[in-house]
């Protein structure tokens, strides 16, 4: 038995509404320790502090000789200083010798300076000559040595919290030796799709039947938020499967995500059983499309219940969950993507609501698709989505609209 919506909110109660429980429920997120190798995209959720000097020693950054710098001053084509070459030393190997006036070690890019040098001068401005070495290039006190600690000191912090791990932030941290790195954990946020008609997808269509598109297109969005999403199946519209695949789905995820089932329709049975085991919060919210969508809570844990239609769920998704699983993942929400053009058409809202209107870019205007909310074409030809305010209910060709798009 379906139900009419009992109290139509509007968007801005149900943010206010959702922002709130999130808070209440979900907040601090929680910590986890992952590898280097899976580090990268996460969020760093303390600062990291180097355990070590940077770098370790002081470090020849070129390839060539070790020398006391005034041994070269003066040092030209026509005059150049002759050195007795004493070592040769290798990255990764420890200097023996400490250079005394008159002497020099052979030295490759990355390895230690030996005592006494202050300076190395480029394998190009020299010559070996025996055991001697002919420098036809003047050096300067600390040229090509990069001093022990120089780059960041032992205990100054390399990356602070909140850092997104991208690889040159993963390169600076290993470069520290750092291996475990903290990050915000992933929420698992479960997925279940409703509907007598619906199937898996894949090369066997049965008459009358639907494929599933909600699950795969909202376990993208989910991902996409930073969070991990987990595909629970279909389950048919009756009373006692959908109760137990509910019951048990939410024990295995933060926060369960259904689509389908929560119009006031015959077969929308989901409100009466958010009803029977938790708590309905929301159910019907004055936007356009997805009126019938349900907010709820089992076991103190939320549950979405999106609209059937693709485009619907994913809209609700986007407009209604996407910025406070961003919040909680540690992401921004990415506003740089969005874009600013010209409406390529007249368009007609409806007034009192909230209207949602996908679009297509094309020619540097934004046309909008106007196909019913079931047409799977609408998402696969959409750039995004503009958003029509409430008390506008004509949008005149060339007014400027933003793009959101569904990332
Ligand atoms: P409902 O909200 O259950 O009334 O469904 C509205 C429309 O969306 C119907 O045409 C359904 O077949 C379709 N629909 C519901 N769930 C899905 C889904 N998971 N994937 C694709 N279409 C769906
Ligand atoms: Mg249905």
């Amino acid at each position: 038995m379906g139900r009419e919506f009992l109290d139509l909110v509007d968007i801005s109660t149900a943010h206010k509404i959702t922002a709130n429980l999130f808070r209440e429920i979900y907040h601090p997120p929680r910590i986890e320790e992952v590898n280097l190798s899976d580090a990268y995209g996460r969020v760093l959720a303390r600062d990291m502090e180097t355990p070590i000097d940077l770098p370790p020693f002081n470090r020849a950054s070129r390839d060539g000789y070790a020398v006391k710098a005034e041994d070269t001053f003066h040092a030209s084509e026509d005059n150049p200083s002759i050195l007795k070459c004493i070592e040769v030393i290798e990255a990764g190997s420890i200097p023996q010798k400490r250079i005394e006036k008159g002497c020099c070690s052979r030295i490759s890019t990355g390895a230690p300076v030996p005592e006494g040098a202050d300076a190395i001068v480029m394998v190009e401005y020299a010559e070996e000559k025996e055991d001697n070495i002919i420098i036809y290039k003047s050096a300067y006190p600390g040229q090509h040595i990069a001093l022990k600690g120089s780059d960041i000191s032992k205990n100054d912090i390399i990356c602070t919290k909140g850092s997104i791990l991208s690889p040159e932030k993963i390169g600076a941290l290993s470069a520290a030796g750092i291996s475990k790195l903290p990050v915000i954990a992933k929420l698992k946020i479960g997925i279940l799709s409703t509907g007598n008609e619906l199937i898996e997808p894949s090369n066997d269509w049965s008459p009358g039947k639907i494929f599933d598109s909600n699950s795969h297109s909202i376990a993208a969005a989910i991902k996409n938020c930073g969070c991990k999403p987990k595909i629970l199946g279909i389950v048919k519209d009756d009373y006692m499967e959908l109760y137990n695949a509910i019951q048990s789905s939410i024990r295995e995820c933060d926060i369960l995500i259904t689509s389908g089932g929560t119009s006031a329709g015959a077969g929308d049975i989901l409100r009466d059983i958010i009803e029977d085991i938790g708590e309905v919060i929301i159910h019907g919210i004055s936007i356009k499309p997805g009126k019938p969508t349900l907010i709820g809570k089992v076991d103190d844990k939320l549950v979405f219940g999106l609209p059937g239609f693709p485009v619907s769920a994913l809209i609700i998704f986007n407009v209604l969950l996407r910025p406070y699983l961003m919040e909680l993942s540690g992401k921004s929400l990415d506003y740089k993507y969005l874009r600013e053009l010209p409406l390529a058409q007249r368009l007609h809202s409806s007034k009192g609501r909230v209207h949602y209107a996908i679009v297509k870019i094309e020619d540097e205007k934004a046309h909008p698709i106007l196909k019913d909310s079931g047409a799977i074409t609408s998402l696969a030809d959409a750039d995004g989505y503009i958003k029509i305010p409430k008390n506008v209910e004509i949008l005149e060709e060339g007014s400027m609209v933003k793009i959101i798009p569904f990332f």
